[in-house]
């Protein structure tokens, strides 16, 4: 046998390839499928930091001693390996038959694992804290090396979304949620730079004289293989991944370029803004202010032509901070909406802090105002509010007349939808105005 082939010459423990040939051996041969057993993945948090501050060096002696001393505690007949950067699975092979026995010994297992890395490792004179993300599958009867290895990896991801050092059992609702989660966080890395994606434009109109007022930016995927990817599908994942941060940075450039030429040309006469939608993670991030006015310098744009729709619920997260920051931008020219009003739960006491300019109402309650008592009195509370607070009011979903002239009797000013127009490029959008 060579060596190399079967052992990781890093840490000089068995590698991935080992790692399957073991335990297919014991799936198919030593295994008592009577009773339990435990595939653990391993994740060190933030491993990645330690490498990007402290150099690979520093990060290759961190795997070595992390190998080492996981290494001393794993029994005889336990499986340990090193399968890919700072990922390591073990397998506890006997197990009681008993499920919550076995996975009570298993907690202790990796509560023995947690221990030994209380005491920071020592690297070069400096002191480095290690804890670990990981995912555990508890298996008995027949089952796949693939199978038990992905399961593992899945309960991993999971796990990374709790504080550091947490573990989580692989259940199977699981596993399509976060394969979906991430491929498509992979995509969309991709998608940025292949240019996959690009704007549309949805104009919003006067209630009153039908005059094409603004328009909302949304954005589309175009997807070399799935073909078009709805925002609905990708903007949640790309929220809980973070990645949204890269993603609206691609989306404010291409929508702020679109912005200064719509205004430069004589079509704009009547135009009062373009609503960008920023998500929230996006807009309590602490450079999002000082980000935006580099971003008005460089396409020399003026904040009047902006209006920024923020979600209601969002907002919530951090009250304090959104009504500074809207504050601050608010000092310079730009204008606020608050998105999907309504849907919220603490609309009324907030809205007196809040300095906004418009609220949107949710569409689910135009779209059935009309055959509904309980969303027309919505309607009806939320444009009465708004008027006294002196808020713009933009109605979003209206597709039919019906609707329209509900929203004409109350005095709505604006409204947004495929009675009106469908989203548009903005060729298209600037062809109409
Ligand atoms: P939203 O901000 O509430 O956007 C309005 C959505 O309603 C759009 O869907 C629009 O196409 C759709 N819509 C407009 N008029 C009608 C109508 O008459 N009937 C019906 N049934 N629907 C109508 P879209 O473009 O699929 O966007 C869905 C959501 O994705 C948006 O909801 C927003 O939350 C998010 N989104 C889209 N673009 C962006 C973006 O650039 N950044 C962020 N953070 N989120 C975005
Ligand atoms: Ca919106
Ligand atoms: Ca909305």
């Amino acid at each position: 046998m060579v060596r190399a082939a079967y052992y990781d010459l890093l840490t000089n423990i068995p590698n991935r390839t080992l790692l399957m040939d073991k335990l297919t051996t014991f799936l198919s041969t030593t295994y008592d499928t009577e009773k339990y057993a435990s595939l653990l993945f391993l994740d060190i948090d933030n491993f990645k930091k330690v490498n990007e501050t402290f150099g690979h060096n520093i990060g290759d002696h961190l795997l070595k001693q992390v190998a080492k001393k996981i290494e001393n505690i794993i029994g005889e007949h336990e499986i340990f390996a090193r399968v890919s950067g700072d990922k390591f699975v073990i397998l506890i092979p006997s197990l009681p038959e008993e499920k919550q026995q076995a996975e009570a010994l298993t907690l202790q297992y990796i509560h023995s694992i947690n221990t030994q890395f209380n005491t920071p490792l020592i690297i070069a004179g400096e002191s480095y804290h290690v804890t670990f993300s990981i995912g555990v599958v508890l298996f008995n009867h027949e089952h796949s090396y693939f199978d038990l290895l992905k399961s593992a990896e899945t309960a991993m991801y999971e796990a990374k979304k709790n504080t550091r050092g947490s573990s989580q059992f692989y259940d199977s609702s699981m596993s399509v949620l976060t394969k979906e989660v991430l491929t498509i966080e992979n995509d969309i890395h991709k998608a940025i730079q292949n240019n996959e994606f690009f704007i549309h434009y949805q104009p919003q109109i006067d209630v009153h004289n039908n005059k094409i007022v603004g328009a909302e930016a949304l954005v589309r995927w175009d997807h070399p293989i799935k073909g078009s990817i709805a925002p609905s599908k990708f903007i949640p994942i790309a929220e809980e991944s973070g990645i949204i941060i890269k993603l609206e940075e691609f989306i404010f450039n291409a929508v702020f370029q679109d912005i200064k030429a719509l205004f430069e040309s004589s079509k704009a006469k009547d135009l009062k803004h373009i609503a960008v939608n920023v998500s929230t993670a996006h807009f309590l991030q602490p450079s999002f202010v000082d980000k935006v006015m580099l971003l008005m310098q460089k396409y020399k744009l003026q904040p009047e032509w902006i209006e920024f729709e923020i979600t209601e619920s969002g907002l919530m997260r951090n009250i304090d901070d959104a009504i500074k920051k809207i504050k601050d931008l608010k000092n310079f020219g730009f204008t606020f909406s608050i998105d999907d009003f309504g849907t919220g739960y603490s609309s009324l006491s907030y809205l007196k802090e809040l300095p906004v300019d418009t609220i949107k109402i949710d569409q689910s309650f135009i779209l059935n105002m009309n055959n509904n008592k309980g969303d027309a009195m919505i309607v009806e509370s939320v444009v009465s509010i708004g008027q006294k607070f002196d808020l713009k009011i933009v109605a979003e979903g209206v597709e039919t007349i019906e609707a329209l002239d509900y929203l004409k009797a109350m005095k709505c000013d604006t409204y947004q939808g495929y009675l009106g127009y469908k989203p548009m490029t903005l060729k298209d959008f600037s062809s109409i105005l």
